[in-house]
């Protein structure tokens, strides 16, 4: 049995999942004091050193307020409303109520998940393996999965376990020819933390579609990617968003207010910042309706809740039915109480 997810990469990759002893027993490091998020023991040195980087950059960079008369509706607007307020601590607040834990590439899921009633079952990973291995736990109940992280074991209880595991372009020089730097990298880590909420909880019958390896249909719980369409650069590849908050579009609005807004960020990082909120908006497909102000409201949330079928048939009917009345911020069309 394989399971298919799409995360951030689309890297796919099954494992059978069974009981190992696991080796290294230190505690997981703290990466800041103002931030709770750990590090995983195995992490080399040298990752750790550019994480506290990426960090630290996000503490120190000052954005202009408002009275400084250049906002726009990305820049201000959008950014309030997603990361809850103006500065760029809160957008490492959002990071931190999303991210707990960072693993680096190369780890073992077989050697890290331990079933509680041991069988055969198959993970995927993706960037945010906390995402994936939370589907994968919903696929498994009543048993439960935990993760081990040094000595600690955590049960994966909602989709906000927020575990990342860097890929190994984290730690490269450059992307598509740009070079990284912190502000990038912190985007990154913006970008995968939206994974780690599943807006309006999960639908019964998706777990349903995991279990017999089939992509989960609702792309809102954990903000799946879809296929890019035809003509775009990435076509044919789950690199792009269908909805208009998704993770591509939380990372434009980060790097869009540090392109347009950071005081003590140099031209260079404004510049390098500005061509990766473009390329972050260039894959969000809602984007014109978005700017228009035709689409609903952020929703921020996260839930763990279960929808039965007979709901997820209810919203279907109540989204078709209300699509036309759909104006910026007058109804609220993800999910329904
Ligand atoms: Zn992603």
């Amino acid at each position: 049995m394989k399971n298919r997810l799409s995360g951030g990469v689309a890297c796919v990759m099954t494992a059978i999942v069974t009981v190992i002893a696991f080796s290294g027993c230190k505690d997981p490091g703290s990466l800041n004091k103002k931030v709770s998020i750990k590090i995983d023991p195995a992490m080399k040195a040298r990752t750790v050193r550019i994480l506290k980087s990426d960090i630290k950059k996000m503490l120190k960079m000052k954005f202009k307020d408002a009275s400084s008369g250049e906002d726009d509706v990305i820049t201000l607007n959008w950014y309030k409303k997603v990361f809850g307020g103006d500065s760029a601590v809160h957008a490492l607040k959002f990071l931190d109520e999303r991210i707990n834990y960072v693993v680096p590439d190369g780890i073992s899921l077989n050697d890290r998940v331990r079933v509680i009633q041991p069988s055969l079952a198959a993970v995927t990973m993706a960037s945010n393996i906390g995402m994936a291995l939370w589907f994968l736990q919903k696929t498994y109940e009543p048993k439960r999965l935990l993760f081990k992280l040094g000595k600690a074991e955590m049960p994966l209880e909602s989709s906000r376990i927020g575990i990342i595991k860097l890929g190994e372009g984290y730690l490269l020089g450059r992307i598509n020819g740009i070079p990284l730097n912190p502000i990038v990298r912190s985007g990154i880590l913006v970008h995968e933390a939206r994974h780690s909420d599943c807006t309006g909880g999960i639908w019964k019958s998706d777990i349903e579609r995991l279990k017999s390896n089939q992509l989960p249909e609702n792309k809102m719980c954990g903000h799946l990617h879809v296929m890019c369409p035809e003509g775009h650069t990435m076509a044919g590849l789950p690199a792009c968003d269908a909805q208009p908050w998704g993770a591509y579009s939380i990372a434009g609005i980060y790097y869009g207010r540090v392109a347009k807004k950071c005081m003590n960020c140099s031209e260079r990082e404004k510049q390098i910042a500005q061509i990766h909120a473009l390329e972050q908006f260039s894959r969000v497909m809602p984007i014109k309706e978005m700017l228009d102000g035709k689409t609903a409201q952020p929703d921020m949330s996260s839930s763990t809740r279960v929808m039965a079928a007979d709901a997820v048939v209810e919203l279907k009917k109540f989204r078709s039915a209300r699509k036309a009345d759909v104006k910026a911020g007058e109804i609220e069309i993800i999910g329904i109480e």
